[in-house]
């Protein structure tokens, strides 16, 4: 009798940023590696008009999927010849399967200059003018949420999309649901790794399944195996560079908190991905 080998897990990587400088030494081999750990797929979302081309470009390469919007942490740089921008692409490129999102988009109610009342205001208005795109283009929308989860939602409600996914989210439970209830999936990574992560481990736990994406916001947000103290910092070390390969650990991590196998995390999680972003293959 014959048994074949075990089917490797498939992972989706729904929040990478590939097209990082970080990534301009290895770009390919940090390709592979995904690949050889079973991540199958990485969205790699755009952050300013500048690399809505490389992003594109780089999707296409490697067989990925891509975003195209303005990150709130770009705001203050952002024209409106940007947003412009951003409206031709999503109507030049409507029929391309790699083009899932708008996104990375949102609000940033954490870094400082972002939050004088001026930065504030514009920060809103690129929010609700890209959640307008979406809508006339009937995309999801990738959400950076910091900080803003309360403010992000009443956009959302002003303005609706079709779902999508709030990335790297750590909000109340309250808040999870109140995204799951307008069609979206929480993205969760690196962060659940750390012990200490209390609030966020309970909340990646007691969410239903179903409502779950996974994404390692490569080169950030490094798992606790990758992540250099201040102390390692100060002596010279740099800081870990997180990756997509890394991602079926993390998945480990959390299917060890649901008491999952680590296959039905990896099968849920990725079809979750693809009702959130429907133009994933
Ligand atoms: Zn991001």
């Amino acid at each position: 009798m014959h048994e074949g080998p075990m089917a490797q897990p498939v992972f989706i990587d729904t929040h990478a940023h590939l097209d990082a400088a970080a990534f301009d030494a290895d770009r390919h081999a940090m390709h592979l590696r995904a690949r050889a750990a079973g991540v199958s797929t990485c969205v790699i979302p755009a952050v300013t008009a500048a690399n809505f081309d490389t992003v594109r470009v780089l999707a296409h390469a490697q067989h990925d999927a891509y975003a195209l919007g303005i990150h709130p942490l770009y705001a203050l740089d952002a024209s409106e010849d940007d947003v412009l921008q951003l409206d031709v692409a999503l109507h030049t490129y409507r029929h391309d399967p790699r083009l899932v999102a708008v996104g990375e988009i949102g609000l940033d109610g954490f870094v400082p200059e972002l939050n004088t009342p001026a930065a504030l205001a514009q920060q809103q208005r690129l929010y609700k003018v890209q959640l307008r795109l979406a809508q006339q283009h009937q995309l999801p929308v990738i959400l950076h949420v910091r900080r803003s989860a309360d403010r992000l939602l009443k956009g959302l409600r002003d303005t609706p999309v079709v779902g999508g996914i709030a990335h790297a989210f750590n909000g109340s439970l309250q808040q999870a649901q109140a995204f799951i209830a307008l069609g979206f999936k929480l993205g969760f990574g690196g962060a659940l790794t750390y012990a200490r992560a209390l609030q966020l481990r309970r909340l990646a736990t007691e969410l239903p399944l179903s409502a779950l994406v996974l994404e390692t916001d490569a080169p950030d947000i490094p798992p606790h195996w990758l992540y250099a103290t201040a102390e390692q910092r100060a002596a010279g070390q740099p800081q870990g560079r997180n990756e997509p390969a890394e991602l079926p650990r993390v998945a480990q991590v959390l299917a060890e908190l649901r008491g999952i196998p680590l296959d039905v995390l990896a099968a849920a999680t990725s079809a979750n991905a693809r009702q959130a972003l429907p133009r994933l293959q």
